[in-house]
């Protein structure tokens, strides 16, 4: 039995076998082959077992989401057998007597850069299926399984770090936890592990070349403790703990359905932080008032290339239709910092938590802002959508945004597509800046939502990627505490709600004092609602207002 320490991100014990994580580049060698007819059967073999894949997919997928669904795993099969695609490998084989995993690569190059030149938005989309399937064909001939970070059971992920669009990209149902060398407990792959309730890790040194693959384990997120092939007793106590966690998880079930009202009677919406269509599952099971965060970057992060304005509609409106009417705060674009997306082809930066990122790039590239804008003004159309917008600070910033919602609008009304003209407005107040003008921002808007995270980081001065600054990155500063007060006080005195969707909202140490400074709204990972509505629900505000408040 080996134990090693981290920091734990978010609690829960999870008992399992791990699994390494793979990057999933694949770096292509090329090398000279002498006998290219049999370089050539080796080929054929490859596609033929990438074809068994995909049937084998095709079928699963069929089972369990349906045939449209499915259908992308035919259309994968009758990529590889197009008769261009498969001369260019074979003849790149012949000619230049190269291995076949890079005549695949350069030819999945070549045909995804057709394909995204084309005008056709359909052809476009191709180029990501070519770069797939040929991925498919590189693992094969290269000896993988094809199933990638794909797993046939749940595992325990260890990872030397994990950026937010790997992270994404896992088979949520199948990671019990995820354990990584590198990290910081405020990254977005932190708040993504929160957000699926899932134990997680970060800063353990341990190491992650592979000797540990399928080796069981025992992460404990109470303590960070990390355990590397149980001794029997060990695992037989953190079962037990496991069970005491479901248990308490089942008597905190009680809480459906009940207020979020205090002792004496302040009530305040308790609403859930999501990444996508798939956590609405749980934002349900966990009986959220509704949706305060949709982190409409993570769409962005998924894809291989800009989401179209169909592709988003499409997912804009299933949140909105899942939630029946209850509320959908949709947050637009905030990449940059530590969210990089390849296709936006962004320079480096010295700073980029100080950089180019949201709105700034919203503003500057206004056809990926107003492709947004329009998906979200006729998904407002099916349910009760607001909008708020990230990273503001400036007046003038919110009034040019007004402007292109205003163009967006009529442009939708020319074009005879629904909308609806009732879509609250709001900013995210995570710059000082922002807070320091919030009297004045809030008469430009219907609701504030406070980015505690970055408020954190750009208040304190501290980067909150940096693990080295994790233990002085302290949202309990006094200075972040009266911003939030400030920015209460300048809401109400407009008119306006406000909010707190950063991380700062589901601390337990901080609910009294949140619900004594008069927020209006908690927006957490889902699985943190129920304990949150029971601390509220035993609070006494009147009690605890004026002590609480004279530390402000
Ligand atoms: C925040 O900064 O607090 C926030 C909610 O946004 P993000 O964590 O996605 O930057
Ligand atoms: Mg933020």
């Amino acid at each position: 039995m080996k134990v090693y320490n981290g920091k734990s991100v978010f609690g829960g014990i999870a008992i399992g076998k791990i699994s390494v994580y793979n990057k999933e580049q694949q770096q292509i060698e090329r090398y000279h082959v002498e006998d290219a007819a049999a370089e050539v059967e080796r080929f054929m073999r490859a596609k033929e077992t990438a074809v068994n894949q995909l049937k084998a997919l095709y079928d699963k997928a069929l089972a369990e989401v349906g045939e449209a669904n499915a259908m992308i795993f035919e259309v994968h099969q009758m990529m590889l057998d197009d008769l261009d695609y498969n001369d260019s490998i074979t003849n790149m084989i012949e000619t230049q007597k190269v291995n076949s995993e890079y005549a695949v690569g350069v030819t999945a190059d070549n045909f995804a850069q057709m394909f995204s030149s084309m005008d056709d938005d359909y052809m476009k989309e191709r180029a990501a299926d070519v770069k797939d399937i040929s991925e498919r064909l590189v693992t094969v001939l290269s000896g993988g399984n094809g199933e990638g970070n794909k797993f046939s059971e749940p595992v325990i992920i260890l990872a030397d770090d994990l950026a937010p669009s790997e992270t994404v990209q896992l088979d949520k149902d199948k990671v019990l936890a995820f354990v990584t060398r590198q990290g910081s407990s405020n990254s977005h792959t932190a708040i993504l592990a929160r957000t699926m309730s899932i134990p997680a890790l970060i800063g353990v040194d341990v190491e992650t070349d592979g000797a540990y693959n399928g080796v069981k384990a025992v992460v404990n997120g109470f303590t960070g403790e990390f355990i590397i092939e149980p001794d029997q007793e060990t695992e037989q106590k953190m079962e037990e703990k496991r069970q005491e966690e479901l248990e308490k998880k089942v008597l905190l079930q009680q809480m459906k359905g009940q207020g979020n009202v205090t002792l004496d009677g302040q009530t305040i919406n308790l609403y859930a932080n999501i990444g996508n269509v798939e956590d609405v599952a749980s934002v349900l099971q966990n009986d959220a008032g509704g949706i305060g965060l949709f982190r409409s970057e993570f769409l962005y992060l998924e894809s291989n290339d800009y989401p179209t304005e169909e592709e988003q509609f499409a997912k804009y409106r299933q949140v909105v239709e899942t939630m029946h009417g209850k509320k959908v705060i949709i947050r637009t674009l905030d990449i940059g910092a530590d969210k990089q997306v390849d296709y936006f082809n962004m320079d480096k930066e010295e700073n980029p938590a100080l950089g180019y990122r949201a709105i700034r790039i919203c503003l500057d590239r206004k056809e990926i802002f107003r492709t947004q804008l329009r998906a979200l003004f006729r998904a407002s159309a099916f349910g009760k959508l607001s909008i708020m917008f990230p990273m503001i600070i400036s007046v003038n910033e919110v009034r040019e945004i007004k402007k292109m919602v205003e163009e967006v609008k009529a442009e939708l009304k020319e074009q005879g597509i629904a909308y609806s003209d009732d879509v609250e407005l709001g900013i995210m107040i995570e710059t000082p800046a922002s807070v320091m003008i919030s009297d004045m921002l809030a008469k430009e808007v219907d609701f504030f939502s406070i980015g505690t995270n970055d408020l954190t980081q750009y208040t304190l001065a501290i980067d909150r990627q940096n693990p080295k600054l994790d233990p002085i990155y302290d949202p309990h500063h006094l200075a972040v505490l009266r911003m939030i007060k400030t920015v209460v006080d300048n809401a109400h005195a407009n008119g306006i709600w406000a909010g707190i969707c950063g991380e700062l909202g589901a601390d337990p140490e901080l609910t009294e004092t949140f619900l004594a400074m008069g927020l209006d709204e908690l927006s957490v990972s889902p699985s943190l609602i129920l304990g949150l509505r029971k601390a509220i629900r035993s609070t006494d505000v009147s009690k605890v207002k004026e002590e609480v408040l004279a530390k402000f």
